[in-house]
């Protein structure tokens, strides 16, 4: 297999160290192969290459069967144009990838319970919900515009979505579900829009394909309240792009730390993009304060999807639960009584274990 590396900026080139040791240890313990070429993305390739994504970069991860990213950007680009920030550089790269499906899992390891806002009652022995979110479609891609009217302006974006993908990202799901409880909720708004009702219908039809997998709806309003209410309900959400970008970031929330999420962005093949949620923290990069395991969880969501090695993905799984239950924790999930470790720790205490 080979995998395109892009460390990225700040905090990125310390996880994605933790992340390449992690790499070697599966291949070591489960004898496999692997290539990695790292690339340059963000800031760091405006450094030394004058443009956020070079082409290079493109050519690489697109001849890869995943990419692994780090983080990208951070203060000292924050003043060039929208076009030629760390930013762009990312946005451009999941398009040139065409990914079109953002899994974000929401998992909160019952070691951490006290991270999270709620109270435990309500957590029950942790969470672990996916969310599949449409990334190239809806609000965001309509059509939009604005006009001059009597008394001001008026302003519009479109909502549009094709069966082709509905069925595509739909498909994906299920087989995610399939993976997983067996459970899908598709969130709409079909009481008022109609997008959301022909959501409704392709997924229906599709269901039919995967009658081992329970399907039900709710509408985006009720699941807002329901994530807060009783979160241990969901096992796979798909929605389309823009209730899929606030319910996936109200989600994390609930996990307590921003540190310990993956997500990957995925299209109908095995290919994907594995990055952690978070950004480069320029507050703390170059210190050793980093928690790697946002990152390491983006690796085990790579064996599982692109390489379809569940058992490697187990068994990093295990391993950071292990660390955690022995008390070890980096500073953004420390609580007292916590042994505390730096980010390079954190990682060689993961691979020990694996
Ligand atoms: P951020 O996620 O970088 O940091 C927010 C807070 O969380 C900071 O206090 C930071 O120290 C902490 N944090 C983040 N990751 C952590 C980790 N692994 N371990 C411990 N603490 C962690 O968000 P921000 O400060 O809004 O953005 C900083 C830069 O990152 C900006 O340039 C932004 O554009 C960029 N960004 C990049 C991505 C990405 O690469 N996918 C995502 C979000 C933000």
């Amino acid at each position: 297999m080979k995998i395109a590396i892009i460390p990225g900026d700040g905090v990125g080139k310390e996880i994605i160290a933790q992340g390449k040791k992690v790499l070697k240890a599966a291949a070591h313990k489960y004898k496999f192969d692997f290539e990695y070429e790292e690339v340059l993305l963000g800031g760091s390739a405006i450094d030394e290459k004058g443009t956020p994504l070079p082409e290079e970069t493109i050519k690489i991860c697109k001849s890869s069967d995943a990419v692994l990213l780090g983080a990208v950007g951070g203060p000292k680009w924050d003043k060039l144009p929208g076009n030629l920030r760390p930013e762009a550089g990312l946005l451009g790269i999941r398009k040139a990838l065409g990914v079109f499906a953002n899994l974000r899992p929401a998992i909160l390891f019952p070691e951490l319970k006290s991270a999270s806002n709620l109270k435990p009652e309500v957590l029950g022995e942790g969470l672990d919900i996916m969310i599949v979110r449409e990334l190239t479609g809806g609000a965001y891609f309509g059509e939009k515009d604005r006009i001059n009217v009597e008394g001001g302006q008026k302003a519009w974006d479109t909502i549009s979505y094709s069966t082709f993908e509905i069925d595509r990202i739909a498909r994906r799901s299920f087989e995610i579900a399939r993976k997983r409880n067996k459970k899908l909720t598709l969130i709409d708004k079909a009481n008022v829009l109609e997008s959301s009702k022909l959501w409704r219908e392709v997924v229906a039809e599709i269901a039919k394909e995967y009658d081992d997998v329970e399907l039900n709806y709710m509408y985006v309003d009720n699941a807002a309240m329901q994530l807060i209410k009783n979160p241990g309900q969901f096992d796979v959400i798909l929605t389309e792009n823009m209730f899929g970008d606030i319910l996936s970031d109200e989600a994390s929330m609930l996990t307590g730390s921003l540190g310990m999420l993956p997500s990957a962005s995925v299209r109908e093949d095995s290919f994907g993009l594995y990055e952690p949620i978070h950004g480069s923290a320029p507050d703390i990069a170059g210190q050793n304060k980093a928690n790697p395991i946002g990152t390491l969880m983006s690796i085990s969501m790579m064996f599982k999807y692109s390489f379809n090695m569940d058992e490697i993905s187990h068994n990093i799984e295990n391993s950071i639960s292990k660390v955690l239950k022995e008390g070890y924790r980096t500073l953004d999930i420390a609580t007292e009584g916590s042994k505390i470790v730096g980010t390079e720790e954190m990682g060689e205490l993961i691979i020990k274990n694996m």
